[in-house]
């Protein structure tokens, strides 16, 4: 079995990097910068959407579990504590791990500028928005003109990012085994003169939506925690992936457990 570990780079995630690559070495694991099978991300969930991109050209070949070195996280779910168990499980044969692999929905991102179209892939969402002024932009949704819209973005997220940026932005919080892309406005401009829907949609897969930025105005695009700067975008597709990001979950820790951990805590009554 190949393993990568990937750390937040802090001092506390450095020292557990170090104790679980010693600890899965003893266990006949072997350390692989390249290609490795299982990918471990120690530190938030900021550290796991690095892993992701780190190793997004191969997700096919490719599992995901994530230790927390802070608070617990969305993707970092195993406590430091719990290092040898988890070393044990990854340890394990490829039957006995086959019924702990769960797959979430990604969204694929194609951005056509001047130059030429790249594609990418987004665990959490995509964004984009207006640098020095407002973003103006005509939506499609499967090819149909839908709306023009006028704000400060958009934000279109995947089923697994639907509890970050889109939550935040009122959208709903969507399952992973649904396999969709929601799509957030972020401050929208709504008065006599320009309208938009005003509420998020969520479009199923085999759906596409299309962005159309208008004027040539500098546009702040982000992919999770990376972001750029263009002028040159031409259009820009979202669409659910055919390609789904893999985790291993050792134990059981479903989805709206999670939710109610991370949101409501513990009720006093
Ligand atoms: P960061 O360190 O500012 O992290 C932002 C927070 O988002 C952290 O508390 C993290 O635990 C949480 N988070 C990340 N993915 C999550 C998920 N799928 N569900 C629930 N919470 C999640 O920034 P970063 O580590 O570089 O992470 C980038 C992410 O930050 C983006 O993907 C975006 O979702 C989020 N973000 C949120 C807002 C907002 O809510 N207003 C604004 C910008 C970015």
């Amino acid at each position: 079995m190949k393993f990568f570990a990937v750390s937040r780079g802090d001092e506390a995630s450095n020292r557990i990097t170090e104790q679980f690559n010693q600890l899965a070495v003893q266990h006949g694991l072997t350390p692989d910068a390249e290609a490795p099978q299982v990918v471990v991300s120690i530190g938030g969930d900021g550290t796991m959407l690095s892993a992701f991109h780190l190793f997004a050209h191969r997700l096919a070949d490719t599992c995901f579990v994530g230790i927390h070195t802070g608070r617990l996280g969305f993707y970092a779910d195993w406590m430091p504590e719990e290092l040898a168990t988890l070393v044990d499980m990854i340890a394990m044969s490829p039957e006995q791990r086959n019924g702990r692999i769960v797959q979430y929905p990604l969204v694929e991102v194609e951005i056509a500028g001047r130059n030429g179209i790249e594609n990418h892939l987004t665990l959490n969402e995509f964004t984009i928005k207006g640098v020095e002024s407002t973003l103006v932009a005509e939506l499609h949704v499967n090819d149909e003109r839908f709306e023009m819209f006028r704000g400060d973005g958009i934000c279109i997220s995947t089923p697994s990012g639907s509890t970050a940026y889109n939550k935040s932005l009122g959208g709903a919080l969507i399952h992973p085994s649904i396999e969709s892309l929601q799509i957030a406005e972020i401050a929208s401009i709504n008065n006599r003169v320009y309208r938009t829907l005003g509420s998020s949609m969520v479009l199923p897969k085999h759906h596409h939506f299309d962005i159309y930025p208008q004027g040539g105005r500098n546009l702040l695009l982000t992919l999770d925690h990376l972001s750029q700067q263009r002028n040159d975008i031409v259009s820009i597709r979202a669409s659910v992936s055919d390609t789904k990001v893999q985790f291993v979950r050792y134990r059981p820790f479903p989805f709206w457990s999670r939710v109610r951990e991370a949101f409501i805590g513990q009720e006093s009554h």
